[in-house]
C-alpha cells in the first residue's frame, strides 16, 4: 500500500538523489554517450519540485501525470520523453485514486515499463533503463506472490535493479547513443538503467520509513 503522501515522498526523494548523484549519471555518460544523464535527469527533477506544490491536492494520478509531462517538456535527451511517459502512464493507470494498493503498484509499474518499451522500441539487454526496471518489476511480483509484504518485495526490487545495472557492463547497447559504440560500450554501466535502480532504492526508502 501507498498513499499520497508517501507518492509525493519518493518524488521529493528520488528528485534528491537525482541531484546528489548528477555528476556520477554523467560521467558514467561520458563514457558511452553524450555526458549529460546526470544533467538531464536533475535539471528535470529540479522543474518536478517546482511544479509539485500546484498539484499537492490532486488525486495520485494527477500528480504522476504532471511528473510525466514535466519531464518531457524539461528535458531535451531520449530520458525525458521515456521517463514523462512512465509517470504519465503510471498516472493513467491509477486514475482517481487517493491510495494505492499492491496491486495498483504493480499496474502503475507494469503502465510504466509498457510506456518505455512502447516509446523507445528496446526489450531487455539492450544496455537501457529496461535492464534495471524490468527485473525490479519481476522481483516485486515473485515476492508478493510468495506472500512478503511490499516492503520485503521493494528491498528485492532494488537489489535486482542493481543486479541488473552490473548486468549491463557486460553487454552491448544496441539503442540510443551508446549503441554507436558498439563494441566498446561493453565495461561500461548504462547511466539509464543506473537512474532507474536509484528510482526504486526512492520507492524502498520511503516504504521503509
Ligand atoms: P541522450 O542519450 O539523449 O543524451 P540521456 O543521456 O539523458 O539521453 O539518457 C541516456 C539513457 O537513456 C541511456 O543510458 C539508456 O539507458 C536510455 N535509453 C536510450 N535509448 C533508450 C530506449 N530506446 N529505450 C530505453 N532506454 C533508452
Ligand atoms: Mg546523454
Ligand atoms: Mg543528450
Amino acid at each position: 500500500m501507498a498513499t499520497k503522501a508517501e507518492v509525493l515522498d519518493f518524488i521529493r526523494v528520488y528528485a534528491d538523489k537525482m541531484a546528489e548523484h548528477r555528476q556520477e549519471l554523467t560521467d558514467f555518460d561520458q563514457a558511452i554517450g553524450d555526458g549529460d544523464h546526470g544533467i538531464n535527469m536533475s535539471r528535470g527533477f529540479k522543474a518536478v519540485m517546482e511544479k509539485l506544490p500546484t498539484v499537492y491536492e490532486k488525486n495520485i494520478d494527477d500528480i504522476l501525470k504532471t511528473v510525466g509531462m514535466t519531464l518531457v517538456s524539461t528535458v531535451g535527451g531520449a530520458s525525458g520523453p521515456l521517463y514523462g511517459t512512465a509517470f504519465m502512464k503510471a498516472g493513467a493507470a491509477v486514475k482517481g485514486k487517493e491510495e494505492l494498493s499492491d496491486e495498483d503498484i504493480i499496474l502503475a509499474l507494469d503502465e510504466a515499463v509498457g510506456g518505455i518499451q512502447f516509446r523507445g522500441k528496446a526489450v531487455e539487454g539492450e544496455k537501457t533503463i529496461l535492464d534495471s526496471m524490468i527485473p525490479a518489476i519481476n522481483a516485486i511480483k515473485a515476492s508478493i506472490a510468495d506472500g512478503k509484504t511490499m516492503t520485503e518485495a521493494l528491498v528485492a526490487a532494488e537489489a535486482a535493479a542493481w543486479d541488473g545495472v552490473e548486468y549491463t557492463k557486460t553487454i552491448i547497447a544496441t539503442k540510443g547513443r551508446a549503441s554507436y559504440l558498439g563494441e566498446r560500450s561493453i565495461g561500461h554501466q548504462d547511466p539509464g538503467a543506473t537512474s532507474m535502480a536509484y528510482a526504486f532504492q526512492a520507492i524502498k526508502e520511503v516504504a521503509e520509513k
